[in-house]
């Protein structure tokens, strides 16, 4: 039986070009700063995004991590979503790690923070309070693009509050191919952004933060603390490399197959949200658990939730679509 995974883009196999460049990538040891591969990479999606090579982390959690470290001592304060990925899902690493006080606000439907609740939840300069220095944002969030106006916004806000600006952009260039724009477009408003590679680009590992380079100097030391230094990454980097390189631009297909889903599914009456990227929330309720089992008897992999939500990326391919329709269709006469 053919399995279509829904549950993630991080589930992806590394395609066979991809595993050619791991297999044949120049590696030296990374630590000593000595892997040219490694270095390739940083300094290459540094420069898409306009900003200084950022180090090369095992995941999007540690270099969410280090850039929250970097920005704020202990006992300062970060702004993010309530919802987002590095307040709600990475183990309150800036709290144990960095003793960095985490205040989430409410988000509005469209993936922002509204200006406004921000610069309500900031603290006053009086000792109190925690010292508010950072606003986190995420794009893609929950698939949704932020509008380029809003990122302006955002900048100058933080601007003039003197708050620091970090994009979570573990999905950045799917908002970047939805938009049809330049990385930069939405990277230049930001003092540091990590992007991982082992999403919708399909790498089996890797996220890179990228800002400038007193802040990534700081990232370096704060990354081998926390033990993130690694030797002979290159054969990690060379895939991360083959994927800004050939798996980019295909990030459209996933759009394309996550509405394909979606007005399937919203056919057969599913109240489904609308779609902008690879991901279809589909509020599903207390079927969920039932919904998951049936799907899994017939191949179609997916995580139950109440607002169930839908991944297409590079392994999900264009006739897989029907079949997952077919089998929501099927689920709802039984
Ligand atoms: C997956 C993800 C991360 C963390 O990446 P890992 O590599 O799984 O640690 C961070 N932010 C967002 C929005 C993500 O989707």
């Amino acid at each position: 039986m053919t399995h279509i995974d829904l549950r993630s883009d991080t589930v992806t196999q590394p395609t066979s070009g991809m595993r050619e460049a791991m297999l044949t990538a120049p590696t030296g040891d990374d630590v000593y700063g000595e892997d040219p591969t490694v270095r390739l990479l940083e300094q290459t999606l540094a420069s898409q995004l306009g900003l200084e090579a950022g180090p090369f982390v095992p995941s999007g959690t540690m270099s969410n991590l280090l850039a929250l470290m970097a920005h704020c001592e202990r006992g300062d304060e970060y702004i993010a979503g309530q919802q987002s990925h590095v307040y709600k899902y990475e183990a309150g690493g800036g709290a144990v790690l960095g003793s960095i006080q985490p205040q989430p606000v409410e988000m509005e439907a469209d993936g922002t923070l509204d200006l406004d609740r921000v610069a309500a939840a900031i603290k006053p300069d009086d000792f109190h309070f925690a010292r508010t220095r950072l606003l986190a944002l995420e794009n893609t969030m929950h698939g949704k693009v932020l509008p380029l106006e809003y990122l302006e916004a955002a900048r100058a806000f933080t601007r003039e509050r003197g708050l620091a600006l970090h994009l979570d952009g573990a999905r950045l260039f799917n908002a970047v191919v939805k938009l049809g724009c330049q990385a930069q477009d939405i990277s230049r408003h930001f003092d540091s952004v990590s992007v991982c590679l082992s999403k919708g680009l399909g790498a089996p590992v890797g996220s890179v933060l990228c800002g400038d380079e007193e802040l990534i100097a700081k990232a370096r030391r704060l990354r081998k603390m926390v033990g993130g230094g690694m030797r002979q990454a290159g054969v990690l980097a060379a895939a991360g490399l083959y994927a800004l390189e050939n798996q980019v631009q295909r990030l459209a297909r996933d759009h394309e197959r996550a509405l394909a889903i979606a007005e399937g599914l919203m056919s057969l009456g599913y109240p489904v949200e609308p779609v902008q990227t690879n991901m279809v929330y589909v509020q599903i309720g207390d079927r969920a658990g039932a919904l998951k089992a049936f799907c899994a008897e017939r191949g179609v992999l997916l995580t139950a939730a109440p607002r169930l939500r839908l991944v297409t990326h590079l392994d999900v391919r264009a006739e897989h679509v029907d079949p997952v329709v077919e089998t929501f269709a099927a689920f709802a006469k039984a």
